[in-house]
């Protein structure tokens, strides 16, 4: 099962707003400086512990690198990286009609977690599973876990 995630707003969150997992070390924390939502290491290790393939699909231009650098810093392995870029030259191609701003479905993602109510509006559209988190929320990994089990009880019982 791969289940991919945005970054702003969704893992990348700003402190003042959020409950965030610790900053990094120096010279880590000058790196990168994003913040990770609290909770995020946890599910993480949930998903590698349930063979749960974790992406990362971000419409920003941040590097592969600098994402799986930031990511390993908190002992996180991405699978894969979907950023604009890499959605410009595999999704949006040559396509004269405008793709979605992110497609999942290309990459046989099951299910994609995003704070943007217009990824979900796609998602019904195009045919791809979308969950919604937002505004800081003590239950947002249990949500998304319970989703996942969903997903994979529908799959067993094909
Ligand atoms: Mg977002």
């Amino acid at each position: 099962m791969r289940v991919s995630f945005d970054l702003d707003d969704t893992l990348f969150v700003a402190p003042e707003k959020f409950k965030t997992e610790k900053s990094l070390r120096f010279p880590f924390r000058i790196i990168y400086k994003e913040r990770l939502r609290l909770g995020t290491i946890e599910l993480f290790k949930y998903l590698t512990e349930h063979n749960i393939e974790p992406w990362i699909y971000t419409t920003s231009f941040r590097s592969e690198r600098y994402i799986r650098g930031l990511f390993r810093c908190y002992g996180i392995k991405l699978c894969e990286v979907v950023n604009g870029e890499r959605h410009a030259r595999e999704v949006q191609r040559d396509n004269p009609e405008a793709m979605p701003s992110k497609y999942p479905a290309k990459y046989r993602i099951d299910l994609h977690i995003d704070d943007d109510i217009s990824v979900k509006q796609n998602g019904d559209t195009y045919g791809f599973r979308v969950f919604i988190i937002g505004a800081e929320d003590e239950h947002w990994t249990e949500k998304i876990i319970k989703r996942i089990e969903e997903i994979r009880n529908d799959n067993r019982q094909l």
